[in-house]
């Protein structure tokens, strides 16, 4: 017998679309977005480099600009009692709890922040996780499985998605803001699942509009469902004291079974949390994967979250500042003929321009003019509704606005000549 021919290896003739990161779908659609830009003499809008503290101004490439692309609605971020949190934190704790929580990572700091967290909602409990998108995959992903059902508004941040796909569960979306819509799904379906989970938001940061909250909850408590909002960017930002869409709606904290929020925007830190009834959160505190399984919050940033609420209570100028700087945006948009959807003009207002084209060479104009917007292009919304979405902030000044929205408007009517 001669020699036997070698074996085939297994990836012969494995196409390079399979094996090549330039190759991968992803990668062309990048390719594709940097070119058209690169036509159109926009430059990429994205991973602008801030030099500073980023508020009401920001540094990029050295020159100080009026800003409205930062979450950092009530200027804690760059408190100095905030700051100082961080470094007392910082030198006592060392800058890793170097374990997740249940294993050697649990401090003090952490059972502040989340009893203060819980005492603001007026709820039982609260846990906190490293991050706002792993506080939603791993509760979602959690708490539900393939014989539930999760209920969404059609506009819900990619984080609920990307948890009710882990879970397992069923999943349907309900026209935005549309209670009546929900109600339709759930006389439907209802019955067919076991638990069932409604997930709203308390600000939808890409519109600056909110839910009519008493409604979701009258709903949901006749469907003997769950509701969950997130108020990654209503709490501290809604409401006359900032206690979020319950104070704005004014419902009870417990009507809502799982309060979800972030601590990366107003609160000036890293990280989400969940507050609500003490089983919900001992349970997610023991198994949720994204908190068990992840390292427990770093003391620098649990501590300036926790400095940030208190700063919020001891200073509420800061936040009826808030309130009248976004109304004046709001009307001096309006008074110019702007589009800006369902603004209800709290602490965000888009100004919808139509297409993505024009959204990114108008942000890219105004920042040629020291001011900062992002653009909000296809897919992330609609492609004849793309933005520029403004954040406000407490620190804001009408002069800035009328500058601002003076040189969009001239830009905006040199293009359309
Ligand atoms: N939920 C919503 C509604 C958000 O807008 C965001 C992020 N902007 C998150 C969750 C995730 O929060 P984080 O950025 O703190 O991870």
């Amino acid at each position: 017998a001669g020699d036997a021919p070698s074996p085939r290896p297994a990836g012969a003739g494995v196409d390079e679309r399979f094996t090549r990161f330039d190759r991968h779908p992803g990668y062309q659609q990048l390719k594709l977005m940097r070119e058209g830009g690169q036509r159109l003499g926009i430059p990429d809008p994205f991973f602008k480099v801030h030099e500073g503290t980023a508020g009401a101004t920001t540094t990029i490439g050295g020159r100080e600009c009026i800003n409205f692309a930062s979450y950092n609605y009530l200027g804690l971020a760059h408190h100095p009692k905030v700051i100082q949190a961080g470094i007392e934190a910082l030198k006592r704790y060392g800058s890793s709890v170097s374990a997740s929580r249940p294993v050697s990572g649990e401090r003090p700091i952490h059972h502040e922040l989340e009893r203060a967290i819980a005492e603001t909602y007026e709820v039982e409990d609260a846990v906190v996780f490293v991050s706002g998108h792993a506080t939603n995959v791993s509760t979602l992903g959690y708490l539900l499985g393939s014989k539930d059902l999760v209920l969404h508004d059609e506009y819900i941040h990619n984080s609920t998605l990307v948890g009710a796909q882990l879970s397992g569960a069923r999943r349907m979306s309900f026209a935005h803001n549309d209670p009546a819509a929900l109600e339709a799904l759930l006389a439907r379906h209802r019955g067919q699942f076991e638990r069932v989970l409604v997930v709203i938001e308390g600000l939808y940061s890409m519109d600056g509009d909110a839910p009519d909250l008493k409604r979701f909850i009258e709903i949901k408590q006749r469907h003997q469902a769950w509701l969950m909002v997130d108020e990654a960017h209503s709490f501290a930002v809604m409401g006359d004291t900032g206690l979020g869409l319950r104070e704005h709606c004014q419902v009870a904290a417990t009507d809502v079974d799982i309060w979800m929020g972030t601590l990366s925007k107003t609160m000036s830190g890293c990280g989400g949390y969940i507050a609500g009834c003490r089983e919900l959160v001992e349970m997610l505190r023991y198994f949720a994967p994204g908190f068990l399984y992840s390292v427990g919050m770093p003391a620098q940033v649990a501590a300036p979250s926790l400095a940030a609420l208190a700063v919020m209570k001891e200073e509420p100028q800061r936040l009826r500042d808030l309130h009248t700087i976004s109304s004046y945006f709001l009307e001096q948009a309006k008074a110019r003929g702007f589009d800006i959807g369902d603004s209800i003009g709290v602490a965000v207002v888009p100004i919808i321009v139509g297409s993505s084209v024009l959204a990114a060479s108008l942000s890219d104009a105004l920042l040629q003019h020291d001011i900062n917007v992002q653009p909000i292009l296809h897919p992330a919304v609609p492609e004849k509704s793309a933005r520029l979405r403004f954040f406000l902030n407490c620190e804001h000044t009408r002069e800035q606005i009328d500058r601002t929205l003076d040189v969009l408007q001239v830009e905006w009517q040199a293009r359309i000549q």
